[in-house]
């Protein structure tokens, strides 16, 4: 069984690179300097393979995005931007990137642990409030981290937090594609995310900001504990209607176990007013994170998130091959 260890809950192990300077090299095959091997994961956008540096023998992730359009090229460099200024513990690392005009290709930290909530059904992983608390714990700090640098995520969701290894604790957030630079003097408004995890004014396509981050970090903790999708309607638009009145509650079972520290930090950041909402910074103090509770150590029942994994799986297996169908139509096969 695998249990939190208390005394080194996250248990810091040094990267695998140091930070480095990333320029984008233009037009150079990153084969040159890359040995490809297998495909570890597929995104809206990318592709994303194990690959080795040739020179070092260091194993790396590559994540290829198709570019036709400008516009995609201009996404791809905004991700690289991005990340060329997120050096954290808890955030993926970038080592190189290459712009072939058609793909551009960033890679990456390497992570072998697999997703978060994936991690957490396993047979051999005993979850606790104790062990919600130290994952939530490390979303808030790189979430704090990202937003002292004027980012904002704007897709923060369970697929993007990623198990460093396949038996410790540590996490880091992935998937910087729709992030965004956040300028309080512009109104940015953004038209993307998923339904069940953004933010009321997403929905409303109002200015958003920082909040809009913990809104989804609000929504990650209430389905880790549960099992349960907070807003999930039967429809995209029955769920968006319920995230637009913060529609939420505890009233199912699995809340009965729950302290009411977590219920606390959950209702903090489920708040309409994104004012209103706990930052990053105010999360890390909140009792929830800083002294889990006594009976934090009581086992959770784990059938409802393994339900909700398992759902999640057959939807991303559907849409993989309606996906290929309407490829395979397109090629006319
Ligand atoms: P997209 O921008 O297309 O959504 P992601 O960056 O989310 O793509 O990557 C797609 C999937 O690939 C992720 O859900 C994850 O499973 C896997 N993945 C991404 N980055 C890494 C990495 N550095 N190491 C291991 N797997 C990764």
């Amino acid at each position: 069984m695998i249990k939190v260890d208390e005394t080194d809950p996250v248990g810091e192990l040094e990267p695998s690179f140091p930070y480095r300077e990333v320029i984008c090299r233009r037009n150079v095959d990153m084969k040159e300097f890359y040995d490809l091997e297998t495909e570890v994961g597929r995104g809206k956008f990318g592709t994303v393979y194990k690959c080795k540096e040739k020179a070092t023998g260091l194993g790396l992730a590559a994540k290829f995005v198709l570019t036709p359009r400008k516009e995609d090229r201009r996404n791809v460099e905004r991700e690289v931007d991005i990340m060329k200024v997120l050096q954290h513990p808890r955030l993926i690392q970038l080592y190189d990137a290459f712009d072939n005009g058609k793909t551009m290709c960033l890679v990456l930290e390497l992570i072998t642990g697999g997703e978060l909530f994936e991690r957490v059904i396993d047979d051999d992983f005993v979850l606790t409030e104790k062990a919600c608390a130290v994952f939530m714990r490390q979303i808030c700090e790189g979430v704090e981290f990202v937003h002292k640098q004027n980012i904002l995520h704007l897709d923060m969701k369970p697929e993007n937090i990623l198990c460093l290894t396949r038996t410790g604790n540590r996490i880091k957030i992935i998937d910087f594609g729709l992030a965004r630079k956040f300028d309080p003097e512009k109104k940015l408004q953004v038209l993307f995310g998923t339904p069940e995890f953004v933010a009321p004014e997403v929905v409303n396509f109002d200015k958003i900001g920082f909040g809009t981050d913990m809104w989804s970090v609000g929504v990650i903790c209430y389905v880790l504990l549960s099992g349960l999708s907070p807003f999930m309607g039967e429809t995209d638009i029955e769920t968006m209607a319920n995230v637009t009145i913060a529609n939420y509650d505890f009233d199912d079972e699995a809340f009965n176990e729950i302290s009411s520290e977590a219920k606390d930090f959950i209702q903090k950041l489920l708040v309409k007013d994104q004012s209103a909402r706990m930052t990053a910074a105010e999360s890390l103090e909140h009792t929830f994170l800083r002294h889990p509770v006594a009976d934090g150590a009581l086992q959770l029942s784990k059938r409802k998130l393994k339900r909700y994994v398992i759902k999640k799986r057959w939807a991303k297996a559907v849409n993989m091959i309606v996906a290929l169908q309407r490829m395979g139509a397109k090629l006319d096969l």
